[in-house]
């Protein structure tokens, strides 16, 4: 069996595609363009990237983009008192503190301080609280867990009772990814640094959900035959027959897997392109939120 490859590159450039389509109208009807501001702290360089594509895609699709840095030495209270004026700031509807922050930032007191309409990074504690709950629903879905459970949604008949393995359960994607799944009523089962006979556990998987960090870690015969496999994972191995000295990979070996699963995500091509694509559509939201 070789599996379908599920195109995160296209899928996303659809997403983009309707968001751009709906910023136009928001224009044409007389509504405000929307506005997605970034705050950059200290000057790590893969944080610099994932900024400045941010930037890029929002100019791609119409949505205003305020790019803000603050030098690794910013205090705790010149963070917050920027995201206090983002806040207030109407032509701002989205902010994102790109993550992680400078060693001695109190991450969690930054996202708190990021009013809730304006959170499309999905982050406070408050949205990820509701996530958790049932009955309630959160104003914003993270991005990158968001664009899994779309490419699931596109990619399996019904996720209603199936077995969901989510590897890893970080609060940027493992654990919310596991909290969307329950929502979409899978059994979930999350797996982490400590958990016993990993390939057993995976075997058991009709949808799977690697998001580790670990190169190639999940092998094709830990895949049960015709599961829907997500490979968040994106890790640099070296690879002097590339220009740049190396190449990405996901946290599943794709050739061995492939040949084993129903669909699965490629790396990169997968899940990567997606989470742009959800940021520009919450920014969207929270703008159509703002106009009521
Ligand atoms: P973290 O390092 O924060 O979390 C990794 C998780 O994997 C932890 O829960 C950890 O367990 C678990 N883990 C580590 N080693 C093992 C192991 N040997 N067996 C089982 N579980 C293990 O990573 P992130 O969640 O931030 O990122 C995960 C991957 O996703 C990375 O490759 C990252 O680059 C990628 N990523 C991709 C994005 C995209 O847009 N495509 C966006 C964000 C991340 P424990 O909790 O016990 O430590």
């Amino acid at each position: 069996m070789t599996a379908k490859i599920i195109d995160g590159t296209a899928v996303a450039e659809q997403i983009r595609a309707e968001v751009g389509a709906a910023v136009a109208k928001r224009i044409e009807a007389g509504l405000s363009k929307p506005g997605l501001a970034t705050v950059l702290v200290g000057e790590n360089p893969a944080s610099q990237v994932y900024v400045r594509s941010k930037h890029k895609a929002c100019g791609e699709v119409g949505i205003e983009s305020f790019g803000f840095q603050l030098p690794a030495s910013a205090s705790q209270g010149e963070v917050e008192e920027l995201v206090k004026q983002l806040n207030a700031d109407p032509k701002v509807n989205g902010i994102l503190v790109q993550l992680p922050l400078p060693a001695g930032l109190d991450e969690e007191r930054v996202l708190n301080a990021i009013s809730i309409e304006k959170d499309v990074d999905g982050f406070h504690p408050l949205n990820i609280g509701r996530l958790a709950q049932k009955g309630r629903d959160p104003l914003f879905i993270p991005c990158t867990p968001a664009g899994t459970m779309y490419l699931l949604e596109n990619n399996v008949d019904k996720i209603e009772g199936l077995n969901a393995v989510v590897l890893g359960r970080s609060n940027i994607v493992g654990m919310p990814v596991a909290l969307l799944l329950v929502r979409a009523n899978a059994t979930v089962t999350i797996c982490h640094s400590r958990t016993q006979n990993l390939p057993d556990v995976v075997r058991s998987a009709d949808i799977l959900v690697a998001a580790i960090g670990k190169p190639e870690m999940v092998r094709g015969d830990w895949v049960k035959p015709g599961a829907v496999v997500i490979d968040v994972g994106v890790n640099r191995v070296e690879d002097q027959t590339r220009p740049k000295g190396y190449r990405l990979t996901g946290d599943v070996a794709f050739d061995e897997a492939k040949e084993v699963a129903g669909a699965i995500t490629p790396v990169p091509g997968g899940v990567g392109p997606m989470t742009i694509a959800m940021l520009l559509k919450n920014t969207l939201r929270a703008a159509i939120l703002s106009d009521k």
